[in-house]
């Protein structure tokens, strides 16, 4: 079954439409999609509607950032009720702070000589109040101050560079509160991002579990395939359900919809026992 469990549209930092990622989907052989923008149930109702018009099976999901030991970390709730008042308010919550981030951001690229940043990015996002890193790398990279998306990250919005501004997130703890009070699985994502070392990786896992979490994406379209195995291994032995998701934000950027490979069946997948 082909099942892709991140992935996200304009209600966040996406390109396409949550109706438009659907069908994207749908097209690509999805079978059973999330859509889980970043700390935003917005678009969830729109996507709803054009899978069971696809006639594909579609899980409401969301990816809420926190921080945890001064990093960012990713979470992401499936099967979530949208309409529970706790992940509702604490969604609000973390969103709160984003557009002053951003003018911080602008500020902070001026700096570095580059204008405009802020109203670039702003021309970019659909909502204003969810105007994200991705943005700016975008208007960085259409305005030619750098070839493409993933050298404006390297070069200017990763911690360490002229562009970046720290931020203060959810709580992990939080976190994992709102998406269980909203009966949702709570999936660790693209834990290959965060540059752990392997002690710090496993406290994290055993943090994670302890306070609720579910699975973590093994196969995940940040991931190399070399990660693919160290993570199934490392869910395996910390009794975490494995999940699978592209991360997909547009047609020109990182991994493409229900494309990534399979996930090890060994693995206890995180949708084994749904009803999809
Ligand atoms: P923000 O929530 O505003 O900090 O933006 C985070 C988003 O930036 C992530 O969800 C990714 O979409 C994107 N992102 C973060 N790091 C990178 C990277 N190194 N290369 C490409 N995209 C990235
Ligand atoms: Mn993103
Ligand atoms: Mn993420
Ligand atoms: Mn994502």
């Amino acid at each position: 079954m082909n099942v892709d469990l991140h992935c996200h549209s304009t209600a966040s930092d996406g390109a396409l439409s949550p109706g438009d990622v659907v069908r994207r989907a749908a097209a690509q052989g999805v079978e059973v999609l999330a859509l889980t923008d970043h700390d935003q149930l917005e678009g969830l109702q729109e996507a709803r509607e054009a899978a069971h018009e696809a006639g594909i099976a579609f899980v409401d999901g969301v990816e809420i950032s926190v921080s945890w030991r001064g990093l960012t970390l990713h979470v992401v709730g499936l099967g979530v009720n949208v309409r529970n008042a706790a992940l509702r308010t604490g969604l609000e919550r973390v969103r709160s702070g984003r557009l002053e981030r951003a003018r911080e951001m602008g500020r902070s690229l001026e700096r570095a000589g580059i204008s405009g940043g802020l109203e670039g990015a702003l021309a970019l996002a659909q909502n204003p109040t969810m105007v994200s890193r991705t943005h700016f790398a975008r208007y960085l990279a259409r305005s030619g101050r750098v070839a493409t998306t993933k050298d404006a990250f390297r070069h200017y919005l990763v911690p360490g560079k002229p562009g970046y501004v720290p931020h203060r997130w959810a709580q992990l703890a939080d976190a994992l509160r709102w998406i269980g009070d909203a009966r949702g699985r709570a999936v660790l994502a693209h834990p290959g991002r965060y540059s752990l070392s392997a002690a710090a990786m496993e406290s994290l896992l055993a943090e994670f579990r302890a306070a609720g979490g579910s699975a973590i994406e093994v196969v995940s379209g940040s991931h190399s395939q070399d990660q693919y195995a160290l993570f199934g291994a490392l869910a395996a032995q910390h009794g975490l359900a494995a999940s699978r998701g592209s991360d997909f934000h547009a047609p020109d950027e990182g991994a493409e919809l229900g494309s990534l490979p399979a996930l090890d069946h060994r693995l206890r997948a995180v949708w084994a026992d749904w009803e999809v």
